[in-house]
């Protein structure tokens, strides 16, 4: 049984390289027919917060990445993690250590005059033969995991290959402090032994983490799950994805207008790929997902693409769907989308050319919100010359049957009787009806803002102009 997780610490939003984790983690699980599971990783108390979490959750629900157990919150589970520390101190596999910060500090401080790599030496580390110091009074002990000290630790990582270190390498690593909380390693690793992790599927910023987990799981006589390290993403000038390259947080895209299914096909290709394919369904996704074509290097952030892929996505979506993301962005840009035309029929007019919510919404506005022309721009276009045509347009405009070809058709005869090429006269008609000098095709906008309005603007237009 094919059982991940994802399992954020609530210190922040849900950024694209933890959201890109959480897409890999649940596609590998939905993939094979198995369980997807939630898990935040809150026992560090000071950085973690409510909103941190909700914005997780906000995130993971946009994208639509849905968990089949959880979310499991570790401070509701230390009780769990104190029921091991003490079996593991019962049966020796765990020590107390009543060293100090400072005898730490002098320790290390020691090891580097002599040259030496600064670790812990060992000195509460219970061992045949050997005499333990008294304990102090007064001190609280942290709890050492007693690692094994020769050999390696190995695992074949599903992304990078084989991984080895040295247990040499490894010190004892505290996994209760001495207030008795557990440390982030160690929650991690009974997690994903109680929890049954068969993958773990993570930030490659845990690979030195790796190896002091898998001997704490082998320890408790767990298997261990196999582990695949993601390599870090880096922003569009191949420096390490940070707030410098715009937004990070996944919700900040939903705010920018990316729908999700945009975010998720960009996602998927940060790092993995299938053959050339770009465009694909969240379905295909999962249809297609191995962990074998990840790539170990690193993967680079293309805002460009991203524009691309949201602008394939808003070609292809629904009409009406599109008019409901648009309307708060309307409101937001001071438009009523309740006055005016049928805002699906406008998203369907100018979603060609728009590459996100919010562009399109621009593009509609004009379409809502009275826009008065500047003087420049009418005294540009709605010159003495064009008047007289202005006025017969007007007036055909009032007599037509209100659609498209009848517009169109309107325009042509209005500028064969005057002697005129078309931009003379559309741009009057597009400042004096808009107020702005550009505007999707003239006839098709015409006809959504409806007969009515666009008469009453061209006579009040001409007469404004002939006073
Ligand atoms: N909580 C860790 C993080 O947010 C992830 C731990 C893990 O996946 O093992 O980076």
């Amino acid at each position: 049984m094919i059982r991940t997780r994802f399992a954020p610490s609530p210190t922040g939003f849900l950024h694209i390289g933890g959201a890109r984790t959480a897409l890999f983690s649940w596609a590998f699980a939905r993939h094979h027919g198995g369980q997807f599971i939630l898990r935040i990783e809150d026992t560090d108390i000071a950085r973690s917060t409510p909103e941190a979490v909700q914005a997780i959750l906000d995130g993971m629900a946009w994208l639509d990445l849905n968990h089949d157990e959880g979310p499991f919150y570790q401070t509701k589970r230390l009780y769990r993690y104190k029921e091991v520390i003490e079996q593991m101190l019962a049966n020796g596999q765990a020590y107390q250590c009543y060293c100090s910060p400072e005898e730490l500090d002098e320790m290390r401080e020691a090891q580097r005059v002599r040259g030496e790599k600064p670790r812990y030496d060992g000195r509460w580390r219970p061992e045949a033969g050997k005499t333990l110091p008294v304990p102090p009074s007064g001190v609280q002990p942290v709890v050492r995991f007693k690692n094994p000290t020769d050999g390696t630790v190995a695992w074949k990582d599903l992304v990078k290959g084989v991984i080895e270190f040295a247990n040499a390498e490894l010190d004892d690593l505290i996994i209760a402090r001495g207030d008795g909380t557990p440390t982030y390693n160690f929650c991690v690793v009974v997690d994903d032994l109680d929890m049954q992790i068969s993958h773990v599927i993570r930030g490659d910023d845990h690979v030195n983490n790796t190896p002091r987990q898998i001997n704490i799981l082998k320890a408790l006589g767990a298997t261990v799950p196999q582990y695949a390290h993601l390599s870090m993403i880096l922003g569009d000038d191949g420096t390490k994805l940070s707030k410098r390259h715009g937004a990070v947080s996944v919700m900040q895209y939903s705010d920018e207008g990316y729908l999700p299914e945009a975010v998720i096909n960009y996602l998927a290709r940060l790092g993995w790929s299938h053959g050339d394919a770009e465009l694909f369904s969240r379905e295909q996704f999962v249809q297609w997902f191995d962990l074998d074509h990840i790539t170990p290097s690193a993967a680079q952030f293309n805002t460009e693409k991203l524009r691309w892929l949201n602008q394939q996505y808003i070609k292809a979506a629904d009409d009406a769907r599109l008019a409901g993301l648009t309307r708060p962005f309307l409101v937001r840009n001071g438009a009523d989308p309740d006055k005016g035309p049928d805002l699906a029929a406008v998203c369907a007019l100018v979603k060609e050319r728009a590459a996100t919510i919010e562009e399109l919404a621009a593009a509609a506005t004009l379409f809502y919100r009275t826009l008065h022309p500047t003087p420049e721009l009418l005294a540009q276009h709605v010159t003495l010359e064009v008047l007289p045509a202005l006025a017969e347009l007007a007036e055909r405009f009032a007599a037509l049957t209100w659609e498209r070809s009848a517009i169109s058709a309107a325009f042509k005869e209005t500028l064969a009787a005057h002697g005129l090429k078309m931009p003379k006269l559309a741009m009057p008609v597009r400042v004096l009806v808009t107020g702005e000098p550009q505007t999707p095709a003239i006839d098709a906008t015409l006809e959504l803002i409806g007969q009515e309005q666009v008469v009453a603007r061209l006579q009040a237009g001409l007469q404004a102009a002939q006073t």
